[in-house]
């Protein structure tokens, strides 16, 4: 019966979708040398690991009942992403739940190829699910570049606050649109042997619009959108932040390669207001 639930849910997306069974996937090219460039994963705090590549960051939250994977980059990032998670000693088959910061090319990639590979479910906010279905032809600012990543079926939609739940550790899911109509960021708590994190997995909201707001009428909610997700951002309370992208949170200055385990170094309260502020000055001028 669910089987044949999720049948009936493909034969309609395809229906909806013109061409999507015969589509070819049109990754743009011409990216940052350092989206595909390799990091060394390390431990970030407690059971969360960072395991993507320089720039595209990709997270692994590790327990008993399997692991979690958020953000998978771009297509040729799954070799790394898979190398990663065995340097670190976990098993690439682990993954039971995918889950993404934002339906972009540069973070769902490879996410249809991971979830073939590892049979993992992919959970997403509600406001993505025509772009991950679309493989983001249905995007308000991307769709000139047509499918820009395999298209993927989501296995259950999360709306804000939603618990993800593995093991021993809860994730919640905040909405935060603007960016896409359903980037989220994702709180949780984490331990190690001294003391609990509270972790931030932030989506920036940026605004990559080169026209004004009004004129953005796929999207007629994104100015609102991206002023809640700001002012909600601002308001929250964590011990340590990440990003979907490195460069948004100073990874590469916070830490170098081959440094010891060290959480308090992604405390930085002031780099988080101040990548917020940036989007506001961004905001103002569209
Ligand atoms: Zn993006």
């Amino acid at each position: 019966m669910k089987h044949f639930a999720r049948y009936i849910l493909i034969m309609i997306s395809l229906h909806f979708t013109p061409g999507s069974q015969a589509q070819t996937v049109n990754e743009p090219q011409n990216n940052s040398a350092d989206w595909s460039k390799p990091y060394e994963p390390f431990r970030i705090a407690g059971n969360l690991y960072y395991v993507g590549t320089y720039d595209l960051a990709s997270y692994l939250v590790v327990t008993e009942k399997g692991n979690i994977l958020i953000n998978t980059g771009l297509a040729n990032s799954r070799q790394q992403i898979k190398k990663n998670i065995e340097r670190l000693g976990f098993k690439y088959r682990d993954i039971k739940i995918l889950l993404t910061n934002q339906a972009h090319y540069d973070h769902l990639g490879a996410m249809a190829a991971i979830k073939k590979e590892t049979g993992a479910q992919f959970w997403v906010d509600a406001g993505d699910t025509a772009e991950v279905r679309s493989g983001g032809a249905t995007d308000y600012e991307l769709s000139f570049a047509g499918v820009s990543f395999a298209p993927i079926m989501q296995d259950k939609i999360l709306k804000n606050g939603d618990s993800i739940q593995l093991g021993n550790t809860t994730l919640t899911m905040l909405h935060h649109p603007g960016h896409t109509k359903g980037s989220c960021s994702y709180m949780l708590d984490v331990k190690d042997n001294n003391r609990s994190w509270k972790v931030l997995i932030a989506n920036i909201p940026t605004i990559i619009i080169s026209r004004k707001f009004a004129e953005v009428t796929d999207y007629p909610a994104i100015k609102e959108d991206v002023s809640y997700s700001l002012t909600t951002m601002k308001d929250l309370q964590f011990d340590i932040w990440v990003a979907a992208h490195a460069s948004q949170f100073g990874l590469h200055k916070k830490r170098k390669p081959g440094d010891p385990y060290n959480p308090a170094v992604f405390a930085d309260r002031k780099g988080y207001n101040q990548a917020l502020e940036n989007v506001w000055k961004v905001y103002k001028e569209k």
